[in-house]
């Protein structure tokens, strides 16, 4: 590599670290309803406002060695690690992509799909401003000369919505009868709501990956993510231990690895069809 490339990647990653160090407000925020905005960073534990200085991605963390300047509360060690990983995935969508707007695309997704991750295993919800915000840059980056075009962009988000509201309806349909068990879901449910496989976050979630990938990367997206869960809660199920799934994080897993690897497997799979047909 070039030393003018590895400059260029290096600012990526401190601009990624930036990206994170907001992801981390919004992950925060978010679910407890807050304003990402307003007001600023503050302590939880002095509720002082935290200084620029103190403030800096990674870094303040290391040289505050994990504590509050003023009263020594302790910083959750999540904070500099998202950051660190937001950093990775926007240098590394430049190094896998080039400077491309597929990098720019990927390294966008790729923080949406941690951020809702990160919601739904904590708080078993995906917020509207990483689905639906994230569905609104996904049709803008589609509409520009680059993009994967608004006709894709809405067949992606229709095809990623109906696909789990078909899986939502059958589940919910299954549940209702008693023909699945569903005595775990009562660890995630607020008092008097009822109980559903799938929640419309879920849903709302496939319908901004689409805006992405289009509705052959979506429905990609939907496999490799099924295939994450299986693997991860097979496992879990064989031993006897039934937890509530927390459904986003896989599809987000699928969403990373059909951005990062979904032209190259849709073209094996096109080729394996292609044999097939001859
Ligand atoms: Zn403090």
């Amino acid at each position: 590599m070039q030393i003018a490339e590895c400059v260029l990647v290096a600012y990526t990653g401190v601009f990624g670290a930036m990206v994170g160090s907001f992801l981390n407000v919004c992950v925060y925020r978010l679910p407890r309803g807050e304003s990402v905005i307003l007001p600023g960073s503050h302590c939880p534990g002095c509720g002082k406002p935290i200084a620029w200085y103190d403030n800096v991605p990674v870094i303040s963390y290391l040289v505050l060695r994990g504590r509050c300047r003023r009263c020594g509360t302790g910083i959750s060690a999540q904070y500099p690690l998202i950051e660190l990983a937001v950093g990775v995935i926007w240098a590394g969508s430049l190094v896998w992509f080039g400077l491309s707007f597929a990098a720019l695309q990927a390294a966008l997704l790729a923080t949406l799909a941690l951020g809702i991750a990160l919601t739904d295993a904590r708080h078993f919800l995906i917020p509207d401003e990483f689905s639906l915000g994230g569905l609104g840059i996904g049709l803008a980056l589609a509409v520009t000369p680059w993009g994967i075009g608004p006709l894709e962009a809405v067949l992606g988000i229709v095809v990623g919505y109906s696909l789990l509201w078909v899986v939502k309806a059958a589940g919910d349909w299954a549940l209702a009868r008693g023909l699945i068990r569903g005595e775990e879901l009562d660890q995630v449910l607020e008092p008097g709501e009822t109980p559903t496989t799938l929640g419309l976050g879920d849903l709302k979630m496939m319908a901004m990956v689409g805006s992405f990938v289009g509705w052959r990367g979506v429905l990609l997206t939907a496999f490799l993510g099924s295939l994450a869960g299986v693997a991860v809660f097979l496992p879990l199920l064989l031993m006897k231990r039934r937890s509530p799934v927390p459904f986003g994080v896989f599809l987000a897993i699928g969403a990373v690895a059909t951005i990062v690897a979904g032209d190259w497997l849709l073209g094996w799979y096109g080729s394996l069809i292609a044999v097939g047909a001859r």
